[in-house]
């Protein structure tokens, strides 16, 4: 009962943020540098790198999805290092996405301002 995060919870995001938080209070992140926004830099870097070898060599999907998952908690708890509502940025950000255009760029898909172009 004293779980933060009911099963039925799960497809939420305010459930998956307080989780986070709860792994952040177990390990009082706060107070043990554990929310030093440089070492968690580092640490997304770290994490960005176990993803990239994860493709480069060729890792099966479960073992992609436990290293994107752990940058995902990385960006989560930073959101809650730093004090903004990551959410909120995550619509705001999604709203001006979804207004920009695409192009191809060297044979790839680009979704970009353009403005230097
Ligand atoms: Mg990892």
């Amino acid at each position: 009962m004293n779980d933060p995060v009911s099963e039925t919870d799960h497809n939420s995001y305010d459930a998956m943020l307080a989780a986070v938080q709860a792994f952040h209070h177990k390990h009082d992140f706060r107070n043990t540098g554990g929310e030093e926004l440089a070492y968690r830099v580092a640490l997304m870097a770290e994490e960005l790198g176990e993803i990239s070898a994860c493709v480069t060599k060729g890792k099966d999907t479960p073992k992609l999805a436990e290293e994107v998952a752990d940058l995902m908690i990385l960006v989560m708890g930073t959101a809650i290092a730093a004090d903004f509502d990551l959410k909120a940025a995550f619509w705001d950000k999604m709203e001006k996405l979804m207004a920009r255009e695409s192009r191809m760029v060297n044979g790839r898909i680009r979704v970009s301002e353009f403005r230097d172009t």
